[in-house]
């Protein structure tokens, strides 16, 4: 149903007098207006209303502590990195950067590991801790490429969509801050995303071949980044 409109194109069918008279287009538009008056409302009124995104859905990001579910090769990551084995509750992050290396925009990252300042008999001499885990989502397409890169399942997406803020600063968040939402993310909805039911086994599946190439690749030609990769030697 369309609208005639009228104007001095000669392609444009002028009004016909009875059109003029009852106002027809105009009781053809107020038509729809009342049919869809009667409609399910699929939007809301943000920021009253909230929606609940899919599960799969690609949100602001968090880092996962270690909460007893890593993969089997968790632990041989941590050795790998030289990281100081982290304890529940502490960051599943290695620092391996791997997810800084899959992103299209590498600067979205600022990732370091610092050696602990222990004696030489301590058995943490020589290990690592994750120092700085920072990420400005300003300048981030929420593609999901960094989630899948990461060896301990530690970056992920989550749910929450709201990322305004008056600064740039506001969009830069710290491994604390990261750490928080991916918590709150796993306890409201971790066993929907990763139940088996759920459909989220179609993306582990890829895991098991994703981390034998990974782990081949590191083994070959471990990546070799900006400046900032010097603090993993
Ligand atoms: S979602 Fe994509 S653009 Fe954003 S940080 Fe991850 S890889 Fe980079
Ligand atoms: S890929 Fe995962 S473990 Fe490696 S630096 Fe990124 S978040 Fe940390």
């Amino acid at each position: 149903m369309g609208i005639k409109k009228v104007g001095l194109n000669r392609n444009v069918q002028p009004q016909t007098l009875t059109e003029k008279i009852f106002f027809l287009d105009f009781m053809k538009g107020l038509k729809t207006t009342i049919k869809h008056l009667f409609r399910k409302v699929i939007t809301v009124d943000f920021p009253f209303e909230l929606v609940e995104p899919a599960p799969r859905f690609r949100g602001v990001h968090g880092l996962r502590n270690v909460d007893g579910t890593e993969k089997e090769d968790f632990d041989a990551w941590v050795k790998k990195l030289k990281i100081k084995p982290p304890e529940m509750g502490e960051t599943r992050c290695i620092a391996c950067k791997f997810c800084q290396a899959a992103c299209p925009v590498p600067e979205i990252f600022i990732i370091k590991a610092e050696k602990l300042d222990v004696p030489e008999d301590h058995p943490h001499h020589g290990l690592k801790v994750l120092s700085q885990f920072d990420m400005d989502l300003s300048k981030c397409m929420f593609c999901g490429l960094c989630t899948l890169a990461c060896p301990t399942v530690c970056i992920i997406h989550t749910d929450v969509y709201d990322l305004s803020s008056y600064t740039r600063r506001g969009w830069v968040l710290n491994k604390e801050t990261l750490s928080k939402i991916a918590d709150d993310f796993i306890a409201r909805r971790g066993k929907e995303k990763y139940d088996e039911k759920s459909h989220w086994p179609d993306w582990q599946k890829i895991w098991d071949e994703a981390d034998t190439a990974r782990a081949k690749a590191w083994d070959n030609n471990p990546p070799k980044l900006g400046p900032n990769y010097a603090d993993q030697q």
